[in-house]
């Protein structure tokens, strides 16, 4: 029986990386991955076909609609959906060929099949009816999530999909609600609506994107419904009603919505399933994730884990840090993950992205902080581009300035947040980002000017 130092089960973005970490850090490793491609859920129906999607469509809206007034007009816009799949597909298949190429690079041994732990340093992997056993001294499970859906509504598929489904419709719908307002909803929910379709958001709050800062998200609400985007908020979804060619969606107290497709994009669950959990001895919580210590130690010794599958935030890149942290703990004795500095964004026009506590955070836990806002529309470059919707949130300590949250709704959010993560990192003071040089004319001078805003001497507003 083939030995490892490390054997990974799951190849999405906590076990590639983990297992390329390991290797670096001199050891033999195996990875065990069901699918063909590796990369996860991020590469194969996540991130990466979600964001392919999405830049493909805001070019198309670009075209019909958004060129206009700066002088560029098409006299013939069309959408070749199939094309616009074809550009997704494309680059997932080219980085899914990428990590392969890592793996090689990195000696890693790829086994391809269902990974279940089967004994003490032992995993199983059954592929085709075949059987193979490996035995390891440490396991990582990273086996990611997969979508939930509401009580007693399954996904058929074809009328009601998750986001699996919802990346590769092969027409537009005419019309399609989506069940939950939080980012996944809202970014494929953009996608269709731009392509055409007349989309309806259902979320059973009173407000979208929980968790995200709420005056940022009362932003987004507005800009988003002035784009078209439908909202039904505080909608009870009691069931969906499949017909011949349509689905009725059934909603608490009042007449059931029609339409094509349903997405439901009501979070999604730890992927458990098969994994012989129990009879390891691995426990889960309440709601099935799996249980680790500050060491992604799972109470079952030599078996840890990390991403989706602990839970926290769904995020690849908190996936990919608690990976690394993971090996390094293992394998070099020090790793750390500060979960105060992930960011997360949503990757709708203009994206939103945010890092640190929210302002809804800090008076909840009555920490004193002073607060600097600057709008886009008082920005150079965003008038020159054209974007000026949105605002910068800057949240310092009020005693000792250092920045404790930083919000942001506007064009190129989710990279300009990397600065303010960073700031957080290093333990930054408003006063640090409002004396550092930013250059003339980006949109990064919205977060100098906002933490300049902290002490109430913004230049430009
Ligand atoms: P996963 O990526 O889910 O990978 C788990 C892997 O394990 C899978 O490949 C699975 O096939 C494999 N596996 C499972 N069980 C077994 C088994 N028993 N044996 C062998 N293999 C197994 N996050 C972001 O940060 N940014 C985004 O823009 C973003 N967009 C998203 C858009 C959509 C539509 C979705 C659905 C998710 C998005 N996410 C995004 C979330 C992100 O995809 C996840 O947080 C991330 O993939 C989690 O990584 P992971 O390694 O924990 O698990």
């Amino acid at each position: 029986m083939a030995k490892f130092d490390l054997v990974v089960i799951g190849a999405g973005p906590g076990g590639y990386v983990a297992a390329i970490r390991a290797a670096q850090l001199g050891k033999k490793v195996a990875i065990v991955e069901k699918e063909k491609q590796l990369g996860g859920t991020c590469l194969r129906v996540g991130c990466i076909p979600s964001k392919a999607l999405l830049e493909s469509s805001h070019l198309y809206e670009n075209a019909q609609v958004g060129m206009k007034d700066r002088g560029v007009t098409f006299s013939k816009v069309q959408l070749d959906l199939a094309a616009m799949m074809k550009h997704k597909s494309g680059v997932v298949d080219t980085l899914a060929g990428g990590i392969d190429g890592l793996m090689k690079k990195n000696k890693i041994e790829r086994l391809v099949g269902h990974g279940k732990l089967t004994g003490k340093g032992q995993v199983t992997i059954s592929s085709r009816g075949e059987e193979v056993q490996v035995e390891a001294d440490q396991i990582l499970l990273a086996t990611g999530s997969v979508p939930a859906s509401l009580p007693g509504m399954s996904i058929d598929g074809e009328y009601v999909g998750s986001s699996t489904e919802a990346l590769k419709y092969d027409e537009v719908p005419k019309q399609m609600v989506v069940i939950g307002g939080g980012v996944i909803g809202l970014e494929l929910g953009t996608v269709w609506r731009r392509l055409g379709s007349q989309v309806t958001v259902l979320e059973y709050m009173d407000r979208i994107l929980p968790g995200l800062d709420s005056e940022i998200a009362k932003e987004a609400l507005k800009l988003f419904k002035q784009q078209g985007l439908e909202f039904q908020l505080g909608a009870k979804v009691t069931g969906v009603k499949i017909n011949r060619k349509t689905v009725d969606v059934l909603i608490d107290g009042q007449e059931p919505l029609r339409c094509e497709k349903v997405l439901m994009a009501v979070g999604r669950r730890p992927n458990t399933g098969s994994l012989g959990l129990e009879e390891a001895g691995v426990e889960v919580d309440q709601r099935g994730f799996v249980k680790v210590n500050s060491r992604y130690q799972t109470s079952a010794p030599g078996v840890f884990a990390v991403g989706d599958l602990i839970g926290g935030a769904m995020l690849a890149h908190k996936a990919e840090e608690e990976g690394i942290a993971c090996v390094e703990q293992l394998f070099s004795s020090y790793g750390h993950v500060n979960y105060n500095a992930i960011p997360s964004v949503v990757y709708t026009d203009p994206e939103i992205a945010s890092v640190g506590k929210t302002e809804d955070e800090l008076k909840e836990s009555g920490i004193e902080y002073r607060k600097g806002s600057f709008p886009f529309m008082a920005n150079g470059r965003a008038r020159a581009s054209g974007h000026l919707e949105g605002k910068v949130k800057i949240l310092a300590d009020a005693k000792t300035d250092r920045v404790l949250g930083v919000h942001i709704i506007g064009a190129n959010a989710g990279e300009l947040i990397a600065e303010c993560v960073a700031a957080i990192e290093f333990g930054a003071s408003s006063e640090d980002i409002a004396r550092t040089c930013h250059a003339h004319p980006t949109l990064s001078e919205t977060i100098k000017e906002a933490a300049l805003a902290v002490d109430k001497r913004t230049i430009h507003m």
